[in-house]
């Protein structure tokens, strides 16, 4: 039976490279979760998303407990049957999305009723109802119920929110059920006051989780900010713990994260902006509905196995986002995640081969120039179908 825990191969400073084992295999770390919402990442067949290299995934207790609902999915056998992701899946709490309904919810002590956003019914999670959820669903990696306050906010409605986030903590932890290689991570909070963040460290290290996150950033206060407030607190954790930075980020997020010891990664950003005709590539990013697009026959990025970079140029994308064709979003998806994959294990051999610094250096170099347009730039033909 496996045990779950983070095992380290290489550092680099505070950046680490190492393996997370869990009942549903072992992830290498670094590593970037795309986000399946409710029981799918948009656009994406499972084969697609295994092909660019993804390990973990996640899954929204709030979407999958209100449809379809999470004993229906136990009965179906658990998420990983239902979706088709034997890997380890993490799901969140449902508390973000809860307290983002704004006037539809309402918190006390205890937990949030409200309203949900498909059918106006009205539903309660409390910290216990939230872990019951996620063991209905059979996460791997099941997280703590906890409040983030909207930011700005004053540092007394911050330490009030993070202190009851704490409370909550504790009783997740009573209602988590624990088996071999599964896992349930505790949030930090406290917002970007080093302070309230080395209190909620010390209250979860306390009451002793398998991972910790770091909730609470991205959510406005800018990169600088997120960055200090990493270098603060990320060295708190017990270094045998995950660290998990929770809703981040672009690429640019994610190297100075591991760069701050940071191991796991979830964000919209890869899929949603697939969605929008916007590609990330190692020079920045390209909005291909742009009408410069629309005669280049090179594919979106020379260094991209997936299917579109394989297959097609940039003007065939142009033409299908033109178009309003489904095709679209599902090409350009597939090339985003398949980009942040990329993205990882390129940071991840840094560290494992003593090159993490100059492997930095020179990927923010790529970004800074931002530009596809020379034509100097060496692509190769589109290769011929076989
Ligand atoms: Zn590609």
């Amino acid at each position: 039976m496996t045990t779950f825990r983070w095992r380290p191969e290489a550092r680099a400073g505070h950046a680490r490279a190492g393996w997370l084992d869990t009942a549903h295999g072992s992830v290498p770390t670094p590593t970037f979760m795309p986000v399946g919402t409710v029981g799918t990442v948009k656009a994406m067949t499972m084969d697609s998303v295994r092909s660019t290299g993804a390990g973990i995934v996640l899954g929204n207790t709030y979407h999958l407990m209100l449809r379809p609902g999470a004993e229906r999915v136990r009965a179906l056998g658990g998420l990983h049957r239902f979706m088709d992701w034997p890997g380890p899946i993490l799901t969140d709490s449902g508390g973000f999305q809860v307290m983002s309904l704004g006037p539809l919810r309402k918190l006390d002590q205890d937990g949030v009723t409200f309203r949900s956003h498909i059918d106006g019914s009205k539903h309660r999670l409390t910290p216990e109802r939230s872990t019951d959820i996620q063991y209905a669903l059979d996460a791997t990696i099941s997280m703590c119920f906890d409040e983030c306050p909207a930011l700005p906010a004053a540092p007394d409605v911050i330490a009030k929110s993070m202190r009851m986030s704490m409370r909550w903590a504790e009783r997740c932890r009573t209602a988590f059920v624990q088996r071999p290689g599964y896992a349930q991570y505790g949030i930090i909070q406290g917002g970007t006051e080093p302070e309230l963040r080395a209190e909620s460290v010390k209250a979860l290290t306390g009451i002793g989780f398998e991972g910790y996150a770091i909730g609470g950033l991205a959510v406005g206060e800018g990169q600088e900010l997120m960055f200090s407030t990493l270098e603060s607190t990320v060295p708190l954790i017990p270094d045998a713990s995950p660290r998990y930075l929770m809703g981040v980020g672009t690429p640019d997020d994610l190297l100075g994260a591991v760069e701050r010891g940071v191991d796991m990664f979830d964000c919209v950003m890869p899929t949603r902006a697939g969605r929008t005709a916007r590609a990330y590539t190692e020079r920045g990013t390209l909005n291909l509905r742009n009408a410069r697009h629309a005669t280049d026959s090179r594919p979106i990025s020379p260094h991209c196995d997936c299917l579109a970079c394989s297959r097609h140029s940039r003007a065939y994308l142009h033409h299908l986002f033109r178009a309003n064709e489904i095709l679209g979003p599902m090409l350009l998806t597939w090339h985003n995640l398949a980009y942040y994959q990329r993205l990882m294990r390129g940071m991840r051999a840094a560290i494992v081969d003593g090159a993490f610094t100059a492997h930095a250096d020179h990927l923010r170099a790529q970004w800074a120039m931002d530009d596809w347009s020379g034509d100097e730039m060496p692509f190769p033909d589109i290769p011929p179908v076989a």
